[in-house]
């Protein structure tokens, strides 16, 4: 696409990319960039343009994004994921404004706090908590969709920590497996156990 150049007012069809450092202002923090930079073919001035310009941008706000451990846009996106969800519902649930999640995985700097409520919810078990508090605002087919997703989640993460327990247990001392209620503890042979401990 032709560009005028505002250095020697010529119309320039422009290929040539410079990378420069430049440095940006985040949220009154100042982010360096190694930006790239489309320029002049007649006189080297450096030329607009949109494209280049919203990637510097995007640059500047990963960087920002990185150095304040604040999620990446593609991060968010695989969270929203993880539960099936459309970025308006996954808003809903969370109880931001519909588009907010759109605008996050699009690019723009999330604030800090929406930033951890994302990252507190990237649990399934935290993640339930609002889910059951706002599942009412989506329609029905997505509800059995995400409830299914959120079941088996919660269940792989029940087998995980069950292994991880056995891989921790040190192999003389076979311990049994206390059941109350929905909960479980582990006893010792020897130790004082609970009456309905089974065997393990
Ligand atoms: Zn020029």
């Amino acid at each position: 696409m032709n560009k005028l150049c505002p250095c020697c007012l010529k119309e320039v069809t422009s290929d040539k990319i410079k990378n420069k450092t430049e440095q940006y202002e985040v949220k009154g923090q100042k982010i360096t960039i190694m930006a790239r930079v489309k320029t002049c073919p007649e006189c080297g001035e450096e030329l607009w343009d949109d494209k280049l310009d919203s990637e510097n941008l995007l640059k500047a706000y990963n960087s920002y994004r990185s150095k304040n451990k604040l999620l990446l846009p593609d991060e968010i996106k695989s969270i929203r994921q993880k539960y099936g969800l459309t970025q308006s519902s996954f808003a809903k649930i969370l109880g931001l404004g519909e588009k907010t999640i759109t605008r996050y995985e699009n690019g723009s700097l999330q604030d800090e706090g929406q930033n951890n409520l994302i990252l507190m919810v990237e649990r399934a078990d935290n993640f339930i908590v609002l889910w059951e508090k706002n599942k009412h605002l989506l329609q029905r087919p997505e509800i059995d969709k995400t409830e299914k997703i959120v079941a088996s989640l919660l269940q792989t993460n029940i087998k995980k920590s069950l292994i991880s327990i056995h891989l921790d247990i040190p192999k003389k001392r076979t311990p049994i497996i206390n059941l109350v209620n929905d909960s479980f503890s582990l006893c010792y042979p020897g130790d004082s156990c609970h009456p309905n401990a089974l065997q393990h």
